[in-house]
């Protein structure tokens, strides 16, 4: 039977994960947006105290295999305590249990592994397979950089939807680019309309997010946060990216460097990307932010056993900090009247510092 692929929804990553499957040669049923109707789809057949992504990817795939989808790609982890190790086996279960048979092919993250399988499955040779993967790569990163800029420019815009209505016929048009001529010319078009945008110069709250890849690079699970919090004036700042990532699996000493600044607080690993938040949040109270936000999937061990941490961050340094638990009962209006009392927390917070700053000069 051919391969009718589809993966999970991540937000604007999954123009880049569309770029590859279909470089290789493959069919793909690309994922509907995450809504909470799918994500409550997909709740109503996971076990129920599994973690919150596995239950958004469910939703996901029922919709693509409505519309055909007969083989799932999914990565998992190597080793480790966190859950993504057994997703895939998990997923497939559940999927079967529910009269749905599909085919995984599962990427355990090592490029070896990777390969082998791409491979298989498109029988194309290495360096083709390494061009389709650099070319979906430029698009991956060109949106992490858009997504940067955003956060910078929506508290500062002078026409209020301006960053993000650019943003959006921007990323409509990257779904299209198919060479790297084309890519480079568009690059260089989106790159001098950004700069067009105009702002005004003032300084703003600053806040940080911090926690699990996925929830917090992903506006439809996080219900935009990132957007909310630029509306109210605020500036958000997030190192966690699927480029982050990557580099600490290029750079495995990375992690003992996080490890040697966070050993204050924490002596050992606890799994995903636990040890990060602590040490991003450590960065940002060095760095004087006004606020931390921690997105918090449901029964997500590593981002649960952090938190406390992060709270004693908090309460040690005075940093406003909010932990928010995100699972298909939260309602968007239940997380914007918590971000909003936050919200006027942080610049609080801020004008506070600015009157010290001021008197103490
Ligand atoms: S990091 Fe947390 S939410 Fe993500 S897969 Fe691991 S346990 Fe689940």
């Amino acid at each position: 039977m051919k391969p009718k692929i589809t993966f999970p929804y991540w937000g604007n990553y999954t123009i880049a994960f569309k770029t590859w499957v279909e470089g290789l040669g493959l069919e793909s049923v690309v994922p509907e947006k995450t809504t909470q109707e799918s994500i409550k789809e997909g709740a109503r057949i996971a076990p129920e105290m599994y973690c919150f992504p596995l239950k958004a990817n469910l939703g996901n795939y029922l919709g693509a295999i409505e519309k055909g989808a007969n083989t799932i790609i999914m990565v998992t982890a190597l080793g480790g305590s966190c859950r993504l190790r057994y997703y895939a086996d998990v997923q497939k279960k559940v999927l079967l249990e529910n009269g749905k048979k599909v085919d995984f092919i599962t990427f355990d993250q090592s490029p070896i592994d990777i390969y082998r399988k791409l491979r298989y499955v498109s029988g194309l040779p290495f360096l083709k397979i390494l061009k389709v993967l650099w070319f979906g790569y430029r698009k991956l990163r060109l949106i992490e950089t858009l997504e940067r800029k955003a956060q910078y420019l929506r508290p500062r815009e002078k026409n209020k939807g301006e960053t993000d209505s650019l943003l959006r016929r921007a990323f409509d048009k990257l779904e299209k680019i198919e060479t790297f001529k084309q890519l480079r010319k568009f690059e260089k078009e989106i790159r001098a309309q950004i700069s067009k945008i105009e702002i005004e110069q003032r300084e703003v709250p600053r806040v940080g997010i911090v926690g699990e890849i996925f929830t917090v690079s992903d506006p439809s699970v996080n219900h935009d946060i990132e957007k909310r919090l630029g509306q109210e004036g605020v500036e958000v700042h997030r190192e966690m990216d699927i480029t982050y990532h990557l580099k600490k699996r290029i750079f495995p000493w990375k992690d003992w460097t996080i490890q040697r600044k966070i050993k204050p607080y924490l002596g050992s690993t606890v799994g995903g990307h636990g040890r990060d938040a602590i040490y991003e949040m450590l960065n940002y109270v060095k760095e004087g932010f006004d606020g931390v936000i921690q997105l918090l999937p449901f029964a997500c061990m590593p981002e649960s056993s952090v938190r406390p941490i992060l709270e004693k961050i908090h309460q040690d340094s005075g940093i406003p900090f909010l932990s928010l638990s995100l699972d298909e009962e939260v309602a968007e209006a239940g997380v914007q009247t918590r971000l909003e009392a936050f919200v006027d927390l942080v610049k609080a917070y801020h004008k506070k510092k600015k009157v010290k700053t001021n008197s103490d000069r």
